[in-house]
Protein backbone atom coordinates (compact mmCIF):
# COMPACT_ATOMS: atom_id res chain seq x y z
CA UNK A 1 0.00 0.00 0.00
CA UNK A 2 2.77 2.69 0.75
CA UNK A 3 3.89 2.75 -2.49
CA UNK A 4 1.08 4.06 -3.67
CA UNK A 5 0.22 7.23 -1.48
CA UNK A 6 0.45 10.25 -2.69
CA UNK A 7 3.32 12.78 -1.73
CA UNK A 8 3.09 11.96 2.50
CA UNK A 9 6.13 11.20 4.01
CA UNK A 10 8.21 12.95 1.58
CA UNK A 11 8.43 16.30 3.84
CA UNK A 12 11.05 17.93 2.06
CA UNK A 13 14.27 17.16 3.79
CA UNK A 14 17.50 16.05 3.23
CA UNK A 15 21.23 15.97 3.77
CA UNK A 16 23.09 16.53 0.60
CA UNK A 17 23.37 19.25 -2.00
CA UNK A 18 21.73 18.93 -5.73
CA UNK A 19 22.82 16.77 -7.80
CA UNK A 20 24.72 18.87 -10.92
CA UNK A 21 22.79 18.45 -14.02
CA UNK A 22 23.40 15.31 -16.16
CA UNK A 23 25.81 15.37 -19.47
CA UNK A 24 23.25 13.73 -22.03
CA UNK A 25 24.86 10.69 -24.07
CA UNK A 26 24.43 11.14 -28.00
CA UNK A 27 21.69 8.22 -28.08
CA UNK A 28 20.26 10.16 -24.94
CA UNK A 29 20.26 13.04 -27.10
CA UNK A 30 18.37 11.95 -29.68
CA UNK A 31 15.53 10.64 -27.32
CA UNK A 32 15.59 14.43 -26.08
CA UNK A 33 15.95 15.82 -29.50
CA UNK A 34 12.57 13.70 -30.03
CA UNK A 35 11.03 15.10 -27.37
CA UNK A 36 11.39 18.28 -28.15
CA UNK A 37 10.05 17.98 -31.73
CA UNK A 38 6.55 17.12 -30.54
CA UNK A 39 6.29 19.56 -27.86
CA UNK A 40 7.95 22.95 -30.22
CA UNK A 41 5.54 25.86 -30.64
CA UNK A 42 3.16 24.17 -28.16
CA UNK A 43 2.38 25.94 -24.74
CA UNK A 44 2.85 23.18 -22.38
CA UNK A 45 1.31 21.86 -19.05
CA UNK A 46 4.12 20.34 -16.87
CA UNK A 47 3.17 17.63 -14.45
CA UNK A 48 5.98 16.24 -11.65
CA UNK A 49 6.65 13.68 -9.61
CA UNK A 50 9.13 12.27 -6.86
CA UNK A 51 11.49 11.60 -9.65
CA UNK A 52 12.31 15.21 -10.18
CA UNK A 53 13.33 16.11 -6.33
CA UNK A 54 15.63 12.80 -6.22
CA UNK A 55 18.31 14.36 -7.34
CA UNK A 56 17.45 17.10 -4.40
CA UNK A 57 18.14 13.59 -2.25
CA UNK A 58 14.24 13.89 -0.82
CA UNK A 59 13.81 9.82 -1.35
CA UNK A 60 11.29 8.25 -3.93
CA UNK A 61 9.50 5.58 -2.22
CA UNK A 62 7.48 4.69 -5.44
CA UNK A 63 10.96 4.30 -7.45
CA UNK A 64 12.92 1.03 -8.49
CA UNK A 65 14.81 -0.12 -5.48
CA UNK A 66 13.03 2.23 -2.84
CA UNK A 67 12.71 1.13 0.60
CA UNK A 68 9.04 -0.22 1.65
CA UNK A 69 7.37 1.83 4.15
CA UNK A 70 3.77 2.01 5.84
CA UNK A 71 2.65 5.43 6.37
CA UNK A 72 -0.10 6.78 8.51
CA UNK A 73 -3.59 6.63 6.12
CA UNK A 74 -5.89 9.48 6.34
CA UNK A 75 -8.83 7.52 8.60
CA UNK A 76 -5.96 5.97 10.85
CA UNK A 77 -5.00 9.48 11.63
CA UNK A 78 -8.50 10.94 11.74
CA UNK A 79 -9.71 7.70 13.52
CA UNK A 80 -7.05 7.49 16.50
CA UNK A 81 -5.57 9.98 18.97
CA UNK A 82 -2.22 7.63 19.83
CA UNK A 83 -2.18 7.21 15.76
CA UNK A 84 -1.93 11.36 15.62
CA UNK A 85 0.14 11.52 18.70
CA UNK A 86 2.56 9.10 17.61
CA UNK A 87 2.07 10.61 13.98
CA UNK A 88 3.23 14.48 15.96
CA UNK A 89 6.16 12.95 17.83
CA UNK A 90 8.07 11.49 15.20
CA UNK A 91 7.01 14.24 12.84
CA UNK A 92 8.22 16.91 15.54
CA UNK A 93 11.73 14.88 16.40
CA UNK A 94 12.45 14.74 12.09
CA UNK A 95 11.62 18.30 12.18
CA UNK A 96 14.13 19.64 14.72
CA UNK A 97 17.00 17.66 13.12
CA UNK A 98 16.78 17.62 9.51
CA UNK A 99 17.54 20.58 7.71
CA UNK A 100 15.15 21.59 3.62
CA UNK A 101 16.43 20.22 0.88
CA UNK A 102 17.47 22.63 -2.46
CA UNK A 103 16.20 22.72 -5.60
CA UNK A 104 17.97 21.12 -8.67
CA UNK A 105 18.61 21.64 -11.99
CA UNK A 106 15.55 20.16 -12.82
CA UNK A 107 13.41 22.72 -10.61
CA UNK A 108 15.45 25.55 -12.14
CA UNK A 109 14.47 24.49 -15.64
CA UNK A 110 11.01 24.31 -14.69
CA UNK A 111 11.37 27.58 -13.48
CA UNK A 112 12.73 29.15 -16.91
CA UNK A 113 10.26 27.47 -19.11
CA UNK A 114 7.86 29.42 -16.98
CA UNK A 115 9.98 32.85 -16.98
CA UNK A 116 9.91 31.82 -21.10
CA UNK A 117 6.30 31.99 -21.21
CA UNK A 118 6.02 28.00 -22.84
CA UNK A 119 4.07 27.03 -19.84
CA UNK A 120 -0.18 27.11 -18.96
CA UNK A 121 1.13 26.32 -15.36
CA UNK A 122 2.80 23.46 -13.15
CA UNK A 123 1.30 20.73 -11.42
CA UNK A 124 3.39 18.94 -8.89
CA UNK A 125 2.36 15.80 -6.89
CA UNK A 126 5.77 16.46 -4.63
CA UNK A 127 5.08 18.33 -1.45
CA UNK A 128 8.62 20.21 -1.12
CA UNK A 129 8.00 23.23 -2.20
CA UNK A 130 11.57 23.47 -4.74
CA UNK A 131 9.41 24.41 -7.35
CA UNK A 132 8.73 27.34 -5.41
CA UNK A 133 11.95 27.75 -4.38
CA UNK A 134 12.88 27.35 -7.53
CA UNK A 135 11.46 30.57 -8.76
CA UNK A 136 8.02 28.82 -10.21
CA UNK A 137 4.91 30.73 -9.79
CA UNK A 138 1.87 29.51 -11.09
CA UNK A 139 2.00 26.14 -9.21
CA UNK A 140 -1.01 23.72 -8.21
CA UNK A 141 0.66 21.67 -5.01
CA UNK A 142 -1.78 18.44 -5.87
CA UNK A 143 -0.63 16.71 -2.65
CA UNK A 144 -0.45 19.85 -0.47
CA UNK A 145 2.92 21.26 0.88
CA UNK A 146 4.95 20.03 3.88
CA UNK A 147 5.69 23.64 5.28
CA UNK A 148 2.11 23.91 6.67
CA UNK A 149 -0.07 22.44 9.09
CA UNK A 150 -4.26 22.84 8.47
CA UNK A 151 -6.93 22.96 11.01
CA UNK A 152 -9.34 20.05 10.42
CA UNK A 153 -12.45 21.58 12.57
CA UNK A 154 -12.03 25.20 10.94
CA UNK A 155 -9.47 25.18 8.28
CA UNK A 156 -7.35 27.58 9.61
CA UNK A 157 -3.83 27.88 8.37
CA UNK A 158 -0.29 27.93 10.19
CA UNK A 159 3.36 27.20 9.13
CA UNK A 160 4.93 24.35 10.03
CA UNK A 161 7.65 26.56 11.64
CA UNK A 162 5.03 27.92 13.98
CA UNK A 163 3.89 24.49 15.09
CA UNK A 164 7.48 23.41 16.12
CA UNK A 165 7.65 26.26 18.13
CA UNK A 166 4.66 25.26 20.08
CA UNK A 167 5.93 21.80 20.62
CA UNK A 168 9.07 22.52 21.66
CA UNK A 169 7.50 24.52 23.80
CA UNK A 170 4.64 22.12 25.42
CA UNK A 171 7.57 19.19 24.99
CA UNK A 172 10.39 20.52 26.87
CA UNK A 173 13.35 17.97 26.91
CA UNK A 174 11.53 15.96 24.45
CA UNK A 175 13.89 15.75 21.41
CA UNK A 176 17.04 15.42 23.99
CA UNK A 177 15.01 12.63 25.47
CA UNK A 178 14.61 11.01 22.91
CA UNK A 179 18.09 11.02 21.46
CA UNK A 180 19.18 10.43 24.82
CA UNK A 181 17.02 6.72 25.02
CA UNK A 182 18.59 6.48 21.64
CA UNK A 183 15.32 5.61 20.47
CA UNK A 184 15.06 7.34 17.38
CA UNK A 185 16.11 6.55 13.99
CA UNK A 186 16.24 9.45 11.88
CA UNK A 187 14.92 8.81 8.26
CA UNK A 188 16.07 11.50 5.33
CA UNK A 189 12.25 12.68 4.83
CA UNK A 190 11.99 13.97 8.61
CA UNK A 191 9.74 10.60 9.61
CA UNK A 192 11.57 9.52 12.38
CA UNK A 193 11.47 6.45 14.04
CA UNK A 194 11.02 6.27 17.66
CA UNK A 195 10.85 2.76 19.39
CA UNK A 196 9.79 3.78 23.00
CA UNK A 197 5.98 3.52 23.78
CA UNK A 198 6.45 5.28 27.25
CA UNK A 199 8.28 8.11 25.39
CA UNK A 200 5.45 8.63 22.64
CA UNK A 201 2.56 8.20 25.39
CA UNK A 202 4.23 11.46 26.91
CA UNK A 203 4.15 13.52 23.89
CA UNK A 204 1.65 16.33 24.16
CA UNK A 205 -0.13 17.24 20.78
CA UNK A 206 -0.93 21.15 19.76
CA UNK A 207 -4.02 22.02 19.37
CA UNK A 208 -5.36 24.80 16.82
CA UNK A 209 -4.36 27.98 18.38
CA UNK A 210 -7.38 29.60 16.87
CA UNK A 211 -10.20 26.97 17.57
CA UNK A 212 -8.44 24.47 19.74
CA UNK A 213 -8.95 22.24 16.75
CA UNK A 214 -7.20 19.16 15.80
CA UNK A 215 -4.17 19.95 13.84
CA UNK A 216 -2.70 17.82 10.49
CA UNK A 217 0.17 18.51 8.17
CA UNK A 218 -1.24 20.22 5.03
CA UNK A 219 -0.80 17.24 2.78
CA UNK A 220 -3.11 14.81 0.86
CA UNK A 221 -2.58 11.47 2.97
CA UNK A 222 -3.01 7.94 1.38
CA UNK A 223 -7.81 7.41 1.57
CA UNK A 224 -7.67 11.21 1.20
CA UNK A 225 -9.33 13.31 -1.41
CA UNK A 226 -7.88 16.42 -3.30
CA UNK A 227 -9.36 19.31 -2.46
CA UNK A 228 -12.17 19.83 -5.45
CA UNK A 229 -10.77 23.17 -6.42
CA UNK A 230 -7.88 22.35 -6.56
CA UNK A 231 -8.06 19.72 -8.87
CA UNK A 232 -10.45 22.05 -11.15
CA UNK A 233 -7.58 24.49 -11.34
CA UNK A 234 -5.08 21.71 -12.70
CA UNK A 235 -7.55 20.40 -15.27
CA UNK A 236 -7.81 24.35 -15.89
CA UNK A 237 -4.19 24.53 -16.74
CA UNK A 238 -4.42 21.57 -19.06
CA UNK A 239 -7.36 22.78 -21.05
CA UNK A 240 -4.91 26.00 -21.17
CA UNK A 241 -3.01 23.75 -22.88
CA UNK A 242 -1.52 22.28 -26.14
CA UNK A 243 0.58 19.44 -25.07
CA UNK A 244 1.05 17.98 -21.26
CA UNK A 245 4.64 17.36 -20.11
CA UNK A 246 5.14 14.55 -17.15
CA UNK A 247 8.47 14.20 -15.40
CA UNK A 248 9.64 11.96 -12.79
CA UNK A 249 5.92 10.29 -12.29
CA UNK A 250 5.12 6.71 -12.23
CA UNK A 251 1.82 7.76 -12.44
CA UNK A 252 1.13 5.45 -10.24
CA UNK A 253 -2.28 7.06 -8.06
CA UNK A 254 -5.38 8.54 -9.88
CA UNK A 255 -5.07 12.24 -8.59
CA UNK A 256 -1.86 12.54 -11.62
CA UNK A 257 -2.90 10.34 -14.08
CA UNK A 258 -6.37 11.82 -14.52
CA UNK A 259 -4.52 14.78 -16.27
CA UNK A 260 -2.68 12.46 -18.47
CA UNK A 261 -5.98 10.45 -19.79
CA UNK A 262 -7.56 14.09 -19.94
CA UNK A 263 -4.96 15.64 -22.30
CA UNK A 264 -4.65 12.53 -24.40
CA UNK A 265 -8.93 12.24 -24.37
CA UNK A 266 -8.60 16.12 -26.10
CA UNK A 267 -5.66 14.93 -28.49
CA UNK A 268 -2.94 16.75 -26.75
CA UNK A 269 -0.05 15.28 -27.11
CA UNK A 270 1.46 13.79 -24.11
CA UNK A 271 5.42 13.32 -23.14
CA UNK A 272 6.43 11.19 -20.44
CA UNK A 273 10.04 11.64 -18.99
CA UNK A 274 10.48 8.69 -16.29
CA UNK A 275 13.13 6.18 -15.14
CA UNK A 276 10.39 2.69 -15.15
CA UNK A 277 7.20 2.13 -16.38
CA UNK A 278 4.25 4.32 -15.68
CA UNK A 279 0.34 4.05 -15.74
CA UNK A 280 0.25 6.49 -18.22
CA UNK A 281 2.61 5.08 -21.22
CA UNK A 282 -0.32 3.85 -23.02
CA UNK A 283 -1.56 7.67 -23.35
CA UNK A 284 1.81 8.67 -24.34
CA UNK A 285 3.12 9.90 -27.84
CA UNK A 286 6.24 9.66 -26.50
CA UNK A 287 7.92 7.72 -23.70
CA UNK A 288 11.74 8.79 -22.13
CA UNK A 289 13.27 6.63 -20.03
CA UNK A 290 15.76 9.32 -18.69
CA UNK A 291 17.11 10.91 -15.83
CA UNK A 292 14.29 14.02 -15.39
CA UNK A 293 16.69 16.89 -14.59
CA UNK A 294 18.80 16.65 -17.73
CA UNK A 295 15.84 15.99 -20.07
CA UNK A 296 13.85 19.20 -18.60
CA UNK A 297 17.47 21.49 -18.58
CA UNK A 298 18.14 20.80 -22.70
CA UNK A 299 13.83 21.55 -22.88
CA UNK A 300 14.03 24.53 -21.11
CA UNK A 301 16.84 25.74 -23.05
CA UNK A 302 15.86 24.77 -26.75
CA UNK A 303 12.11 24.79 -27.24
CA UNK A 304 11.65 27.59 -29.37
CA UNK A 305 9.50 31.18 -28.09
CA UNK A 306 6.19 31.02 -28.59
CA UNK A 307 4.26 33.05 -31.24
CA UNK A 308 2.12 35.44 -29.27
CA UNK A 309 2.55 34.81 -25.71
CA UNK A 310 -0.63 34.78 -23.42
CA UNK A 311 -1.11 35.25 -19.82
CA UNK A 312 -0.29 31.88 -17.77
CA UNK A 313 -3.49 30.44 -15.66
CA UNK A 314 -4.16 31.39 -12.61
CA UNK A 315 -1.66 33.82 -11.83
ZN1 LIG B 1 -8.88 26.19 13.99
Amino acid sequence: MSHNRPGVGMTGFASMAPAPVAQLAADELDDVERAARVLSGKRLAVLTGAGLSTDSGIPDYRGPGSAPRNPMTYQEFIGSEANRRRYWARNHLGWSHLRHADPNAGHAAVALMERRGLLSGLITQNVDRLHEDAGSVNVVDLHGRFDQVICLENGHVFSRRLIAAILEEINPGFVAAALEAGVVEMAPDADATVEDPELITSFVMAVCPICGGTLKPDFVYFGENVPKGRVERAYAMVDAADALLVAGSSLTVQSGLRFVRHAAKAGKPVVIVNRGTTRGDEFAELKIELGVSGVLDYLARNLPELPGAKEPIGV
